[in-house]
Protein backbone atom coordinates (compact mmCIF):
# COMPACT_ATOMS: atom_id res chain seq x y z
CA UNK A 1 0.00 0.00 0.00
CA UNK A 2 1.25 3.26 -1.13
CA UNK A 3 0.54 6.64 1.05
CA UNK A 4 -0.38 9.90 -0.25
CA UNK A 5 2.70 12.12 -0.47
CA UNK A 6 1.05 14.37 2.98
CA UNK A 7 -2.31 13.32 2.94
CA UNK A 8 -3.65 10.35 5.27
CA UNK A 9 -5.05 8.45 2.21
CA UNK A 10 -3.46 5.06 0.77
CA UNK A 11 -3.62 3.21 -2.58
CA UNK A 12 -3.58 -0.55 -2.76
CA UNK A 13 -1.37 -1.29 -5.96
CA UNK A 14 -3.21 -4.28 -7.43
CA UNK A 15 -2.74 -5.30 -10.85
CA UNK A 16 -3.95 -9.12 -10.66
CA UNK A 17 -7.22 -7.26 -10.44
CA UNK A 18 -7.22 -6.52 -14.17
CA UNK A 19 -7.35 -10.50 -14.65
CA UNK A 20 -10.65 -10.81 -12.81
CA UNK A 21 -13.63 -12.36 -15.00
CA UNK A 22 -16.78 -9.99 -16.18
CA UNK A 23 -20.07 -11.59 -17.05
CA UNK A 24 -20.00 -10.93 -20.80
CA UNK A 25 -23.27 -9.04 -21.62
CA UNK A 26 -24.63 -11.91 -23.39
CA UNK A 27 -24.21 -14.39 -20.00
CA UNK A 28 -26.25 -12.46 -17.54
CA UNK A 29 -28.65 -12.59 -14.99
CA UNK A 30 -30.49 -14.89 -16.64
CA UNK A 31 -27.91 -17.79 -17.33
CA UNK A 32 -26.31 -19.57 -14.01
CA UNK A 33 -23.89 -22.29 -16.65
CA UNK A 34 -20.52 -20.37 -16.24
CA UNK A 35 -21.36 -19.10 -13.03
CA UNK A 36 -18.15 -19.72 -10.81
CA UNK A 37 -20.71 -18.73 -7.61
CA UNK A 38 -23.47 -21.62 -8.55
CA UNK A 39 -23.99 -24.85 -6.88
CA UNK A 40 -22.44 -27.46 -8.91
CA UNK A 41 -19.39 -24.84 -9.49
CA UNK A 42 -18.08 -24.87 -6.13
CA UNK A 43 -14.32 -26.30 -7.67
CA UNK A 44 -14.01 -23.05 -9.60
CA UNK A 45 -13.36 -21.09 -6.52
CA UNK A 46 -10.56 -21.02 -3.83
CA UNK A 47 -11.50 -23.43 -1.00
CA UNK A 48 -13.90 -22.88 1.16
CA UNK A 49 -13.67 -21.40 4.62
CA UNK A 50 -17.00 -21.36 5.96
CA UNK A 51 -20.87 -22.53 4.45
CA UNK A 52 -24.39 -22.69 5.34
CA UNK A 53 -25.23 -25.96 4.55
CA UNK A 54 -29.03 -26.52 3.38
CA UNK A 55 -30.90 -29.52 1.86
CA UNK A 56 -27.58 -31.30 0.72
CA UNK A 57 -26.61 -28.41 -0.74
CA UNK A 58 -25.66 -24.54 0.63
CA UNK A 59 -27.57 -21.36 1.05
CA UNK A 60 -23.94 -19.06 2.27
CA UNK A 61 -20.97 -20.28 1.14
CA UNK A 62 -17.55 -18.13 2.17
CA UNK A 63 -14.45 -18.65 0.14
CA UNK A 64 -11.27 -16.13 -0.83
CA UNK A 65 -11.36 -14.39 -3.50
CA UNK A 66 -9.16 -15.35 -6.54
CA UNK A 67 -8.05 -12.17 -7.50
CA UNK A 68 -7.42 -9.96 -4.12
CA UNK A 69 -6.70 -6.35 -3.65
CA UNK A 70 -4.51 -7.41 -0.55
CA UNK A 71 -1.17 -9.28 -1.10
CA UNK A 72 0.58 -7.01 -3.49
CA UNK A 73 4.11 -5.69 -3.41
CA UNK A 74 5.07 -2.52 -1.05
CA UNK A 75 7.73 -0.67 -2.83
CA UNK A 76 9.18 1.21 -0.99
CA UNK A 77 10.63 4.59 -3.04
CA UNK A 78 12.83 7.79 -2.29
CA UNK A 79 11.13 7.91 1.24
CA UNK A 80 7.55 7.38 0.10
CA UNK A 81 6.00 6.23 3.11
CA UNK A 82 4.29 2.17 2.56
CA UNK A 83 2.60 0.01 4.23
CA UNK A 84 1.35 -3.89 4.33
CA UNK A 85 -0.46 -4.95 1.47
CA UNK A 86 -0.60 -7.97 3.25
CA UNK A 87 -4.76 -9.10 4.37
CA UNK A 88 -7.32 -11.43 3.46
CA UNK A 89 -10.03 -10.74 0.37
CA UNK A 90 -13.05 -13.17 0.80
CA UNK A 91 -15.90 -13.21 -0.80
CA UNK A 92 -19.87 -14.47 0.99
CA UNK A 93 -22.09 -16.00 -2.10
CA UNK A 94 -25.65 -14.89 0.15
CA UNK A 95 -28.03 -17.60 -1.88
CA UNK A 96 -28.07 -20.07 -4.25
CA UNK A 97 -30.25 -18.60 -6.61
CA UNK A 98 -28.12 -16.86 -9.12
CA UNK A 99 -30.99 -14.63 -10.31
CA UNK A 100 -32.13 -13.79 -7.00
CA UNK A 101 -31.85 -10.43 -5.30
CA UNK A 102 -30.13 -9.66 -1.65
CA UNK A 103 -33.42 -7.48 -1.69
CA UNK A 104 -35.48 -10.77 -1.92
CA UNK A 105 -34.14 -13.41 0.47
CA UNK A 106 -36.52 -14.21 3.59
CA UNK A 107 -35.69 -12.39 7.05
CA UNK A 108 -34.20 -15.97 7.78
CA UNK A 109 -32.11 -15.95 5.10
CA UNK A 110 -31.19 -12.02 5.70
CA UNK A 111 -29.93 -13.38 9.45
CA UNK A 112 -27.82 -16.20 8.13
CA UNK A 113 -25.61 -13.83 5.88
CA UNK A 114 -25.98 -11.01 8.51
CA UNK A 115 -24.08 -13.81 10.70
CA UNK A 116 -21.66 -14.36 8.16
CA UNK A 117 -20.38 -10.77 8.40
CA UNK A 118 -20.13 -10.95 12.38
CA UNK A 119 -18.64 -14.59 11.85
CA UNK A 120 -16.32 -13.48 9.25
CA UNK A 121 -14.83 -9.87 10.85
CA UNK A 122 -14.57 -11.62 14.54
CA UNK A 123 -12.41 -14.61 12.62
CA UNK A 124 -10.63 -12.27 10.79
CA UNK A 125 -9.69 -9.93 13.94
CA UNK A 126 -7.72 -12.90 15.59
CA UNK A 127 -5.04 -12.23 12.79
CA UNK A 128 -3.05 -9.87 14.43
CA UNK A 129 -1.62 -8.15 11.07
CA UNK A 130 -5.67 -7.25 10.69
CA UNK A 131 -6.28 -3.90 11.93
CA UNK A 132 -9.85 -3.56 10.11
CA UNK A 133 -12.04 -5.50 7.83
CA UNK A 134 -14.19 -3.77 5.38
CA UNK A 135 -17.37 -5.33 4.58
CA UNK A 136 -19.01 -4.09 1.63
CA UNK A 137 -21.75 -5.22 -1.27
CA UNK A 138 -21.17 -3.74 -4.86
CA UNK A 139 -24.35 -4.33 -6.24
CA UNK A 140 -24.77 -4.08 -10.29
CA UNK A 141 -22.16 -3.33 -12.74
CA UNK A 142 -22.98 0.85 -12.49
CA UNK A 143 -21.89 -0.12 -8.38
CA UNK A 144 -18.24 -1.91 -9.32
CA UNK A 145 -19.62 -5.68 -9.16
CA UNK A 146 -17.89 -7.93 -12.02
CA UNK A 147 -20.23 -11.08 -11.29
CA UNK A 148 -24.00 -10.74 -11.19
CA UNK A 149 -24.32 -13.63 -9.00
CA UNK A 150 -25.16 -11.90 -5.60
CA UNK A 151 -22.35 -11.31 -3.22
CA UNK A 152 -21.01 -9.51 -0.30
CA UNK A 153 -17.20 -8.88 -0.04
CA UNK A 154 -14.85 -8.89 3.09
CA UNK A 155 -11.26 -7.38 2.98
CA UNK A 156 -9.07 -6.91 5.82
CA UNK A 157 -6.19 -4.56 5.86
CA UNK A 158 -3.08 -3.99 7.99
CA UNK A 159 -4.43 -0.80 9.22
CA UNK A 160 -7.09 0.88 10.89
CA UNK A 161 -8.49 3.43 7.87
CA UNK A 162 -8.40 7.27 8.44
CA UNK A 163 -12.29 7.29 7.73
CA UNK A 164 -13.01 4.57 10.52
CA UNK A 165 -10.76 6.45 13.06
CA UNK A 166 -12.49 9.23 12.32
CA UNK A 167 -16.46 7.66 13.25
CA UNK A 168 -14.64 5.35 16.76
CA UNK A 169 -13.48 9.15 17.10
CA UNK A 170 -17.25 10.47 17.76
CA UNK A 171 -18.66 6.69 19.02
CA UNK A 172 -17.01 7.28 22.59
CA UNK A 173 -20.32 5.70 24.90
CA UNK A 174 -21.74 8.33 27.01
CA UNK A 175 -20.49 11.19 24.33
CA UNK A 176 -21.63 9.82 20.94
CA UNK A 177 -22.84 11.53 17.76
CA UNK A 178 -24.44 8.42 16.53
CA UNK A 179 -26.29 7.98 19.39
CA UNK A 180 -27.31 11.28 19.14
CA UNK A 181 -28.22 10.74 15.36
CA UNK A 182 -29.96 8.16 15.99
CA UNK A 183 -32.30 9.44 18.49
CA UNK A 184 -32.64 12.67 16.51
CA UNK A 185 -33.24 10.97 12.88
CA UNK A 186 -36.32 8.88 14.25
CA UNK A 187 -38.21 12.23 14.83
CA UNK A 188 -36.91 14.25 11.38
CA UNK A 189 -38.73 14.13 7.72
CA UNK A 190 -35.37 12.29 6.69
CA UNK A 191 -36.66 8.68 8.40
CA UNK A 192 -37.59 6.26 6.08
CA UNK A 193 -38.23 3.04 8.69
CA UNK A 194 -37.60 2.12 12.26
CA UNK A 195 -38.10 -0.65 14.85
CA UNK A 196 -37.31 -1.28 18.22
CA UNK A 197 -33.44 -1.29 17.44
CA UNK A 198 -32.30 0.19 14.31
CA UNK A 199 -33.56 3.64 12.56
CA UNK A 200 -32.93 3.97 8.37
CA UNK A 201 -32.53 7.37 7.86
CA UNK A 202 -31.56 9.76 4.73
CA UNK A 203 -28.63 11.88 6.39
CA UNK A 204 -28.76 15.64 6.87
CA UNK A 205 -25.97 15.73 4.45
CA UNK A 206 -25.34 13.03 2.28
CA UNK A 207 -22.20 12.85 0.33
CA UNK A 208 -24.47 10.85 -2.45
CA UNK A 209 -27.75 11.96 -3.83
CA UNK A 210 -30.53 9.42 -2.09
CA UNK A 211 -28.01 7.81 0.23
CA UNK A 212 -29.60 5.66 3.58
CA UNK A 213 -28.27 4.92 6.87
CA UNK A 214 -29.38 2.43 9.20
CA UNK A 215 -28.08 3.16 12.35
CA UNK A 216 -28.20 0.73 15.76
CA UNK A 217 -30.82 2.71 18.25
CA UNK A 218 -28.44 1.37 21.58
CA UNK A 219 -24.90 2.01 21.57
CA UNK A 220 -22.60 -0.79 20.20
CA UNK A 221 -19.65 -1.82 18.88
CA UNK A 222 -20.01 -4.39 16.42
CA UNK A 223 -22.54 -7.35 15.13
CA UNK A 224 -21.32 -9.68 17.49
CA UNK A 225 -23.02 -7.37 20.37
CA UNK A 226 -26.66 -7.75 18.56
CA UNK A 227 -29.10 -10.15 20.68
CA UNK A 228 -31.07 -12.84 18.77
CA UNK A 229 -34.26 -10.33 18.39
CA UNK A 230 -31.39 -7.17 17.40
CA UNK A 231 -30.19 -9.29 14.18
CA UNK A 232 -34.14 -10.00 13.19
CA UNK A 233 -34.57 -6.21 13.32
CA UNK A 234 -31.82 -5.66 11.23
CA UNK A 235 -32.56 -8.08 8.37
CA UNK A 236 -35.72 -6.77 8.68
CA UNK A 237 -34.76 -3.16 8.68
CA UNK A 238 -32.07 -4.11 5.61
CA UNK A 239 -34.83 -6.02 3.29
CA UNK A 240 -37.20 -2.87 3.75
CA UNK A 241 -34.91 -0.97 2.89
CA UNK A 242 -32.65 -2.48 -0.12
CA UNK A 243 -36.28 -3.02 -1.61
CA UNK A 244 -36.91 0.74 -1.56
CA UNK A 245 -33.50 2.16 -2.61
CA UNK A 246 -34.00 -0.65 -5.40
CA UNK A 247 -37.07 1.24 -6.79
CA UNK A 248 -34.60 4.39 -7.01
CA UNK A 249 -31.42 2.03 -8.99
CA UNK A 250 -31.02 -1.67 -9.44
CA UNK A 251 -27.64 -0.45 -8.48
CA UNK A 252 -25.88 0.66 -5.13
CA UNK A 253 -22.55 -0.01 -2.94
CA UNK A 254 -23.48 -0.94 0.85
CA UNK A 255 -20.93 -0.44 3.50
CA UNK A 256 -20.93 -1.96 6.98
CA UNK A 257 -19.10 -0.20 9.40
CA UNK A 258 -18.13 -1.57 13.13
CA UNK A 259 -15.37 -0.74 15.49
CA UNK A 260 -12.00 -2.60 15.08
CA UNK A 261 -10.69 -3.93 18.43
CA UNK A 262 -9.17 -1.73 21.45
CA UNK A 263 -11.87 1.18 20.06
CA UNK A 264 -15.40 2.16 20.59
CA UNK A 265 -18.14 2.80 17.68
CA UNK A 266 -21.29 2.97 17.23
CA UNK A 267 -22.55 0.02 14.87
CA UNK A 268 -24.23 1.39 11.38
CA UNK A 269 -24.58 0.56 7.66
CA UNK A 270 -24.59 2.80 4.93
CA UNK A 271 -26.42 2.27 1.44
CA UNK A 272 -25.23 4.68 -1.65
CA UNK A 273 -27.76 3.83 -4.70
CA UNK A 274 -25.68 4.64 -7.58
CA UNK A 275 -27.63 7.00 -9.96
CA UNK A 276 -26.45 7.17 -13.66
CA UNK A 277 -24.93 10.30 -14.93
CA UNK A 278 -24.77 11.19 -11.06
CA UNK A 279 -20.55 11.40 -10.53
CA UNK A 280 -18.42 12.88 -8.77
CA UNK A 281 -17.00 15.72 -11.57
CA UNK A 282 -14.54 18.45 -11.21
CA UNK A 283 -16.03 20.48 -8.22
CA UNK A 284 -16.44 17.65 -6.15
CA UNK A 285 -13.17 16.49 -6.83
CA UNK A 286 -11.31 19.37 -6.75
CA UNK A 287 -12.85 20.52 -3.15
CA UNK A 288 -14.03 17.85 -1.37
CA UNK A 289 -17.40 18.51 -1.33
CA UNK A 290 -20.62 17.16 -2.68
CA UNK A 291 -23.41 18.16 -4.43
CA UNK A 292 -26.68 16.53 -4.33
CA UNK A 293 -29.56 16.84 -6.70
CA UNK A 294 -32.45 15.92 -4.37
CA UNK A 295 -32.78 16.73 -0.95
CA UNK A 296 -32.67 14.27 1.52
CA UNK A 297 -36.25 15.06 3.45
CA UNK A 298 -37.67 14.15 -0.60
CA UNK A 299 -35.90 11.03 -0.81
CA UNK A 300 -37.26 9.75 2.27
CA UNK A 301 -41.05 10.83 1.28
CA UNK A 302 -40.01 8.71 -1.70
CA UNK A 303 -38.38 5.87 0.30
CA UNK A 304 -41.36 5.73 2.57
CA UNK A 305 -43.59 4.89 -0.14
ZN1 LIG B 1 -24.60 -17.93 -10.28
ZN1 LIG C 1 -23.40 5.53 20.24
Amino acid sequence: MRKDYFRDLWTFIAPGRALRPFDPDSVCASDSTGCFFCPGNENTTPPEIDRVAKNGSWQVRVFPNKFPITGGEDISENGWKTASSQGHHEVIVETPDHNQRLSQVTQDEMVLTLNAYRDRIKALETDANVGYVSVFKNQGREAGASLDHSHTQVLAVSQVPALIREKADHSHKGNCIYCKIAGSEAHSPRLVFENENFAAFCPFAPQFTHELWIVAKDHMRTLDELSEGAMADLASIMLKSLNAVEKLSPNYNMMVYYGPRGTDFHFHIEIVPRIPHQVKAGFEIGTDYAVITTPPEETAAFLRG
